[in-house]
């Protein structure tokens, strides 16, 4: 393998042609954000794409994540029943609604919340469950949503990584009360900085945009605290264009994520997780796990040795949540083994649309080399 590191994802883009062209009209109308026509023009094609009733976008992820659920308004210390198994932004969007999370233990199949564990976690004071379709791999949303109508929860979906995707045909966006989708840069479809909100409700439509813009509903009335999430209109330009190709983006990472699955589950020590056959992937992520059996540190060993060839794996999502410094010792005593053990072994492997085969193949080499090691 040459000395050029590998990095770990690459952000698709348009031609530099095309977006210069179609970024063009902005110099005349001088309309840059504030629900401008290129806004509106990418909820539209978002809402056909997506196949769900309603799109907000929002400026990024995060901030749609947190406004749906101020857009709930649970009470103060309510408490939303979540998995430690995600990026720090699923967290973060409930502490900051001054509700407390309650960490709800995964599957080791698919890293995904175990429906198993959820109703034992419910209290008097449980308003919502805030699941994650991680590395695309969709939560039991049948069972997911059983146990919230019998206890008259709220559901609202981290989707960042399930853009585009189906179960049994149905786009998933459409489980739950609402569904959050990040555009940021390293997803698989993206608007450089952006996010989504996806439901059925109308009147939470709304909601969302009264609160992207600073609850402000007239120009001397302001009806909520809000915030400022809305999305500009080059970054909805971009994600007009990423739209175009969003199809052949997926089909190249298929073609990828077959090849390494094909030359890495063989390999003694490394497992796969678990695909569902009802689904739709996006392959918005390689991810693997290198057990450790016998041998201790064992996904730490492979990081340093694919490191050391130039291959940028990450341990993503290591440590979990629960257990990072800005909460203390807060949430160490969640019951949680499973993730505990999912998070000690997981790495993801480099994955975009023009990764080539050829280094597929030498990535996969290296990891036999390293597990062997
Ligand atoms: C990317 C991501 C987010 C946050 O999205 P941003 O657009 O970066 O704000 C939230 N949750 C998960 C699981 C993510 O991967």
């Amino acid at each position: 393998m040459d000395e050029k590191k590998i990095p770990i994802t690459r952000s698709s883009m348009p031609s530099y042609e095309e977006y210069i062209d179609a970024i063009k009209p902005l110099w005349d109308s001088r309309w840059l954000t504030n629900m401008g026509i290129y806004h509106r023009k990418l909820e539209k094609q978002l809402k056909e794409y997506l196949k769900v009733p309603e799109v907000s976008l929002m400026v990024n992820g995060h901030m749609a994540l947190e406004l749906t659920i101020q857009a709930m308004e649970f009470p103060p210390g309510s408490e939303v029943i979540t998995t430690p198994f995600t990026f720090i932004s699923t967290t973060h969007a409930i502490i900051r609604n001054n509700l407390t999370p309650v960490f709800c233990d995964v599957k080791e199949s698919d890293g995904t919340m175990d429906e198993n564990k959820i109703e034992k976690l419910i209290t008097e004071k449980t308003v919502a469950i805030v699941p994650v379709h991680v590395y695309g791999y969709i939560c039991n949303v049948e069972a997911i949503d059983k146990i919230a109508k019998k206890y008259g929860l709220k559901v609202i979906y981290d989707a960042a990584h399930a853009f585009g995707e189906t179960y049994k045909g149905i786009g998933v966006g459409n489980f739950g009360d609402a569904s959050v989708f990040s555009f940021h840069a390293t997803k698989v479809f993206h608007t450089i900085e952006g996010g989504a909100v996806v439901f059925s409700d109308h009147n939470l439509y709304e909601k969302l945009y009264n609160l992207k813009n600073f609850g402000i509903r007239g120009e001397e009335l302001v009806t909520d605290v809000g915030a400022n999430a809305k999305m500009n209109e080059f970054a909805a330009i971009m994600g007009l264009c990423n739209l175009k190709y969003i199809e052949k983006e997926i089909i190249q990472r298929e073609k990828r994520v077959k090849y390494y699955q094909q030359l890495i589950e063989n390999i003694d020590g490394v497992r796969l997780f678990a695909t569902n056959p009802g689904v739709k992937y996006n392959y918005a992520y390689f991810p693997i796990r290198i057990c450790e059996r016998e041998r201790a540190y064992a996904r730490e060993r492979v990081y340093d040795y694919m490191r050391k060839f130039g291959v940028m794996v990450r341990k993503y999502f290591f440590p979990l949540v629960t257990d990072q410094v800005c909460f203390g010792d807060k949430y160490k005593h969640s019951d949680i083994a499973v993730a505990r053990k999912v998070s000690k072994e997981v790495l993801i492997l480099p994955l975009y649309s023009e990764l080539d085969l050829e280094t597929i193949k030498d990535i996969s080499e290296l990891i036999m080399q390293a597990v062997q090691s």
